[in-house]
């Protein structure tokens, strides 16, 4: 598919990796609609293990683009909320009149033994990274298909094996492929493609505000702070030796958006941690 003109909803848009592609999009000439928890975010704060994107986040992505010359619009959804779901569809056309790409990147992690994991913890995983998934693509289906649109869904190398203390995100990032490669199969007759990227370690709130401040992750390489587990991660567990970037996953998302032959696959960007 050609980007430049197209309508591309990119969630989880207010910053980390969905904020690297929302812009990266926006230089390739897209009308490009940043969806992220917004003014939601407030509601929840403290109901989460770590802090997630709030209203002024979201604004601020938003203005970034538009101040490189980028065309954008920030509107606020819940992906796990089947009506703010079609609430972001329907903006999303009343603003640029056509829909052709759909990233789905909002995401939540929670990590731990899985003998006292809370289950409300395992529901909102799955809320997010997988029903999510499903509520905005269905949402946006109709008009996908009169645009032979693209689907992307960012699943993670947690999705092609199994890491202790991460049963619930493992799981989800699993389904997640499972229902990429599901999508693929069932929308190939309405040409539309259905591709999933699998990021390896990405400098996000993800890492800094939770996995590297777990007490497994500091006991297992010897480190004492948030900095120093990162790179000791990516220096003991990387064979390219260096972490991935946004703009590695946008480089991903854009191949996978212009790739008219490509459907159904788990692209995965992670310096060859993961090689399947
Ligand atoms: P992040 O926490 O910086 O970004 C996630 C974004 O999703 C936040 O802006 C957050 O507000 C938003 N979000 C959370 N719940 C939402 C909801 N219900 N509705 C709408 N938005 C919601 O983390 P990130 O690392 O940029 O994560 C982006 C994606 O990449 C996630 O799916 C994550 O699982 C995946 N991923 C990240 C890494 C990594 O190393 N950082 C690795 C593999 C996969």
């Amino acid at each position: 598919m050609e980007i430049q003109g197209k309508t591309v909803i990119v969630t989880g848009a207010a910053r980390g990796i969905g904020r690297g592609i929302a812009a990266a999009y926006a230089d390739e000439g897209a009308n490009v609609v940043l969806a992220d928890l917004g003014a939601t975010a407030a509601e929840t704060a403290g109901d989460w293990n770590y802090a997630l994107a709030g209203e002024s986040e979201l604004a601020k992505a938003a203005q970034e683009i538009k101040a490189r010359g980028g065309i954008c619009a920030a509107i606020e959804v819940d992906v796990s909320d089947r009506a703010s779901c079609h609430n972001l569809v329907d903006k999303s056309l009343e603003i640029y009149g056509r829909i052709d790409v759909i990233v789905n990147n909002a995401g939540v992690i929670q990590t731990g033994p899985l003998v006292d994991f809370a289950e409300r913890d395992w529901d909102r995983v799955f809320a997010v990274n997988v029903k999510g998934i499903f509520l905005l693509s269905q949402a946006a289906l109709p008009h996908l298909k009169v645009n032979r649109g693209v689907i992307i869904n960012i699943a993670s190398v947690a999705g092609k094996r199994g890491f202790p203390q991460m049963g619930a995100y493992c799981a989800s990032k699993f389904a997640a492929i499972g229902l990429t490669q599901s999508m693929a199969a069932e929308l190939a007759t309405d040409s539309i493609r259905v591709n999933a990227i699998c990021p390896g370690n990405v400098d996000t709130s993800m890492w800094f505000d939770h996995l590297s401040k777990s007490e497994r992750q500091r006991r297992l390489h010897g480190t004492d702070t948030v900095e120093a587990t990162f790179n000791a991660v990516i220096r003991n567990t990387i064979p390219l030796g260096r972490e991935q970037t946004p703009a590695d996953m946008a480089e991903a998302a854009l191949y996978l958006t212009r790739a008219e032959n490509v459907t159904g696959v788990s692209l995965v960007v992670a310096g060859g941690f993961i090689m399947n």
